[in-house]
């Protein structure tokens, strides 16, 4: 047995629907140095759980953008894709403790239903008690009820009231897909992941996955929501907003604007070091508490 097992496993888990962007380079770098800091196990994933969304090509772009930016990940890159078994074990698990149902609504039945924070529609409870006569399930939902409290390392302490906040969720989708929230919990447990670091985007999305991971026994990981990466109009750096990919034939100025960015202080003179050189310093000056956590626009060349 080694006497020095570290406790810490990070990740990065991009969803492959576009070319590694600025934004997504800052959730890279700061989960990646948040791992290497403490001399963690960093985890690489690609959650192409969501296969329309998917982009062909992507996932493999993003692999050879983090290789040629020298990020090493720690085992074999996981595939949500290739793990459907284990998300249905988890929903089976859900149904036969009674904590998950069909669900017969269409997206026009709730059209109506009020707004939920993140922007769907906060489920009204309609199939609750048992399928309407006549209907059949075209989804699953989790029963959501209490309060969801956590401290977040950068956004600080957070609550949620769940059936407020997104009423009964969706972890298998009409499509027959699983959901994103049912994916990450079930990969991240598996995993053993420690610690999440990604962005503040998915702040909203980690109460409802604490959720789960207490109705699935799963253990619940330290949460740290990077700031947002913006254009100068405000809005999140995505495919929708048309953010271009980083260009993998120049790293140092990349990482150099992501360690800024992050509230890092890297000397001039890393313009001109190697990679190796780079992360050796990264690593070195790691440092959370000066991330800061309010959304922020990147200069123009990242996006
Ligand atoms: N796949 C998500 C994204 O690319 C990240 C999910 C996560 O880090 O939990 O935005």
């Amino acid at each position: 047995m080694s006497l020095h097992t570290s406790p810490y496993i990070g990740r990065f888990a991009p969803s492959p629907t576009g070319a590694l962007h600025f934004g997504s380079l800052v959730a890279a770098v700061g989960s990646y140095l948040d791992a290497g800091a403490r001399c963690g196990r960093w985890l690489l994933r690609i959650e192409d759980v969501d296969a329309p969304r998917s982009v062909p090509g992507a996932a493999d772009s993003i692999i050879a953008t983090l290789a040629r930016f020298g990020f090493e990940w720690d085992g074999d890159i996981v595939w949500q894709s290739r793990r459907t078994e284990a998300y249905q074990h988890a929903l089976d698990r859900l149904v036969a403790d009674g904590l998950a149902y069909p669900c017969a609504c269409s997206r026009r039945e709730l059209a109506d239903a009020p707004l939920a924070r993140d922007g769907s529609r906060r489920y009204p409870g309609t199939c609750r008690r048992g399928l309407p006569p006549g209907r059949h399930a075209r989804a699953w939902r989790v029963r959501a009820e209490g309060v969801i409290r956590f401290d977040d390392v950068i956004q600080g302490p957070q609550r949620v009231e769940l059936a407020s906040d997104s009423g009964d969720y969706v972890v298998r989708r009409a499509d027959g897909l699983f959901a994103y929230q049912l994916a990450v919990v079930v990969d991240d447990a598996e995993a053993g992941v420690t610690h999440v670091v990604r962005g503040a985007d998915l702040l909203d999305s980690t109460a409802r996955q604490i959720h789960l991971q207490r109705l699935l026994g799963a253990p619940t990981p330290i949460y740290a929501h990077l700031p947002l990466a913006t254009n100068a109009a405000g809005e999140k750096l995505s495919k929708q907003t048309l953010a271009r990919a980083v260009d993998a034939q120049a790293p140092i100025p990349a990482l150099l604007a992501a360690l800024h960015f992050l509230g890092q202080q890297p000397p001039d003179a890393l313009s001109r070091a190697t990679l190796a050189e780079l992360w050796q310093w990264a690593r070195a000056h790691w440092s959370i508490d000066t991330v800061p956590h309010c959304r922020q626009a990147v200069a123009h060349g990242f996006y």
